[in-house]
């Protein structure tokens, strides 16, 4: 009787530590990390591209207006002629 007291016991005391163990130990799926890198969708005034602000390879301010682009390409391309493509956007 004494002996099966103190085994439950001892299993009391090892059963949160081995939940804790696992709790620690089980691979978080990159975290919040993927929910900061959402950003809020735009359209690449150059290429039409729906691209994330987050995710957006470059990025202008141009008249008050902050411009997003899928790639460096298309941040030149503007450059040179951003009245084109800001009136049709
Ligand atoms: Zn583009």
């Amino acid at each position: 009787m004494h002996f099966q007291g103190h085994l439950s016991d001892l299993l009391w005391l090892l059963a949160p530590a081995a939940l804790l163990v696992l709790i620690w130990r089980w691979p978080i799926p990159s975290r919040t990390r993927a929910q900061q890198e959402v950003g809020v969708k735009v359209t690449d005034p150059v290429c039409r591209m729906q691209l994330d602000t987050a995710k957006a390879a470059a990025q202008v301010r141009h008249e008050g207006e902050t411009y997003y682009f899928c790639a460096e390409g298309c941040l030149k391309q503007f450059e040179q002629n951003p009245a084109q493509y800001v009136k049709r956007a």
